[in-house]
Order: C-alpha cells, then sequence, then structure tokens
C-alpha cells in the first residue's frame, strides 16, 4: 500500500533510512531520508520505500544539453548541490523561478574523483551542462564546464586560472579544481 503523504520541497526530512529505502527524489544523508525535488512524499509500506512524485516540472525552458549557470549551494559524499541562476542557450534565458539541480561525483569529469570536495568549494560559481531534465543532473565533463568564478578559501580574494588551476593573486596559493576553460567569462 502506497500512502501519499505531504508535499515537500527540497531538503525536506522525509523519513529515516532504518525504516525506508531511499527512492526517487530522495537522499540519504546519515541515516535521514531528505527530499531532493518538490512533490508530493509517497510512502510505499510493501516496498518499505518513500519516494516523491514531482508536482512541479523543471522550467520548461530547461532542456537536456542545456548549459546552466549556478552557484554550490551543499556538498555531499557523492554530490552537489547547485543554486542554479542561469541558462545559456540561444536566447540567453533566465531561470525565472529558483532551482537546484545535482551534480554526481561520476559526472564531475573523465577519471576517477575521490571526493566532490577535491573538485568544488562552496559557493564556487560553476558552468554545467543538464543531463536529464526531469531530475536536473548536470555534468561538468566537458572541457568548457566546471569552475567559472571561484574566491580563494584562506583570504577570499577572486582567484585567477593559471594552467586549469586556480590560483590567488593575494596569498600566492593554488587549487586544483575542475576548472571550466571559460573560468572568468561569461560571469553572473
Ligand atoms: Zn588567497
Amino acid at each position: 500500500m502506497t500512502v501519499s503523504k505531504d508535499l515537500v520541497i527540497p531538503g525536506d526530512f522525509v523519513g529515516y533510512a532504518e525504516e525506508y529505502l531511499s527512492g526517487y527524489g530522495t537522499y540519504d544523508n546519515e541515516g535521514k531520508l531528505y527530499s531532493l525535488i518538490t512533490g508530493i512524499v509517497n510512502q510505499n509500506d510493501d516496498e518499505r520505500e518513500i519516494s516523491i512524485k514531482p508536482i512541479i516540472e523543471t522550467p520548461p525552458e530547461i532542456k537536456k544539453d542545456d548549459v546552466v549557470y549556478g552557484r554550490v549551494a551543499d556538498l555531499r559524499n557523492n554530490f552537489l548541490v547547485v543554486n542554479l541562476s542561469k541558462v545559456s542557450s540561444s536566447s540567453d534565458r533566465e531561470i525565472v523561478r529558483a532551482d537546484r539541480g545535482i551534480l554526481h561525483i561520476s559526472n564531475i569529469k573523465r577519471g576517477y574523483v575521490n571526493q566532490v570536495s577535491d573538485e568544488f568549494n562552496h559557493n564556487d560559481i560553476i558552468k554545467a551542462k543538464v543531463v536529464d531534465k526531469d531530475t536536473v543532473t548536470l555534468s561538468t565533463e566537458d572541457e568548457n564546464l566546471g569552475v567559472i568564478i571561484a574566491k580563494c578559501q584562506n583570504c577570499k580574494t577572486r582567484m585567477d586560472a593559471v594552467n586549469g588551476k586556480l590560483h590567488c593573486p593575494q596569498c600566492k596559493r593554488t587549487e586544483t579544481k575542475k576548472v571550466s576553460s571559460d573560468y572568468g567569462i561569461g560571469a553572473i
């Protein structure tokens, strides 16, 4: 039997991992299940699974292969949450409603990534491509995708891209990240 419950938005607590499996539209963080999307909680007591039935479609503007810009809002073990602010396309449409994309560790770059924090920091501005419009799953694998604006973790100075790495002109630190070849270009 499936019980449809409350309306939730991304980040809302929906159940405990010891009681339910993490179904569509949810994620498990330290034993608690949260919603990744806006929708209605479906609690399936036969399958012991909680999933979210989306009720608000992603903005119709977003399509597969669209290039989007956003700010890294949250870093988890295997993915990061990006607050999207702009869609880049032929008409350069703005996203009217704030929305979130998910960048999984496997979509960050070609090759092995140990942890997402090796490639991105909180509040980095990134350029990414939509690989699944329904779940707003993003990729930064292509050369022109990745961080386009970053501040130094030490002194908060805006960093420069030098040979694919980020260099702080103030404290001379270097950070290795998934830097876009368009770093500093097309900033929001
Ligand atoms: Zn610095």
